[in-house]
């Protein structure tokens, strides 16, 4: 065998090595692992990947909740098929949970009170959203970060208008290529990704009832009774947003598959995958 040859083979041997071991390596996360089997189909495409990473963690949940069996729900329809089948409890006029995550919030709500410290919610949106107010939210970042970019000759008019027409999953995908190509921020004050700043429309924890948007979470105190009910920080920079796991010891989230993302003295609990 020529030399060009041998080599061309090595190459290609190699080439086997790596995708057997990255696919090995896939099957064998126990984040991916724990999650499987609870979405219709799993998250493949760059988005959904994406966002899986963002907001996954609430799919370790076993705890007699009803996930969504998707990561992002397309419209209102959707949605709306998946709230009617929740069994729902008022944490407060404005505030619905599923059950179970009302449960643990109100016995969180009663540790607190018995150490003189409170457990409240941030606003009248914090608990339970419909998908027209995570698209409104979604879309008061969108449309001024355009024409803010527009205004400073960063993108067309044109660029700017085809964005704002377009259907909801595809300006998702159209923003966060906007974020990465041209290192742009739709966030607030345009200093990170939209998705630290809103959730992407339909796939918001706030749809399963399962988030909560704590008024007290500066105070350590109140953020570590959550966590002993089974809500964690589990969005990284959303610093008041709270997700019901149903877990209590950080080992059993780590045994879940999440991992531990500190940030100015907060600890996040994300998918390690
Ligand atoms: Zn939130």
């Amino acid at each position: 065998m020529k030399y060009s040859s041998v080599k061309c083979l090595r190459l290609i041997c190699n080439l086997l090595f790596l995708l057997t071991v990255s696919v090995q390596a896939e099957t064998n996360n126990i984040f991916l692992n724990s999650v499987q089997g609870k979405f219709k189909h799993m998250p493949e495409s760059k988005l959904e990947q994406r966002l899986l990473k963002e907001y996954g963690s609430l799919w370790i949940n076993n705890n007699s909740v009803l996930l969504p069996n998707l990561l992002i729900f397309p419209s209102e329809t959707e949605t709306l098929n998946y709230q009617n089948k929740l069994k729902l409890a008022k944490f407060s006029s404005t505030c619905a949970l599923q059950e179970p995550a009302f449960k643990a919030l109100q016995k969180a709500q009663q540790i607190a009170q018995s150490q003189k410290l409170s457990v409240s919610q941030r606003g009248t949106d914090s608990c339970l959203r419909s998908y027209k107010t995570t698209q409104d939210l979604w879309l008061s970042r969108v449309k001024p970060n355009l024409d803010y970019y527009v205004q400073n000759g960063k993108i067309s008019t044109a660029t700017a208008n085809q964005i704002k027409n377009l259907k909801t999953p595809s300006q998702i995908e159209a923003i966060l290529k906007l974020e990465q190509e041209k290192n742009l921020s739709f966030d607030k004050y345009r200093q990170g990704s939209i998705l630290n700043s809103v959730a992407a429309p339909g796939s918001s924890q706030h749809l399963t009832g399962l988030a909560f948007d704590l008024a007290e979470f500066n105070n350590p105190q109140v953020r570590k009774i959550m966590n002993q009910c089974g809500w964690w920080q589990t969005v990284k920079n959303d610093l008041p947003h709270f997700t019901y796991l149903g877990l209590q010891y950080e080992s059993d989230l780590q045994k879940s598959g999440l991992k531990q993302f500190k940030q100015a003295g907060f600890t996040f609990w994300i998918p390690n995958f």
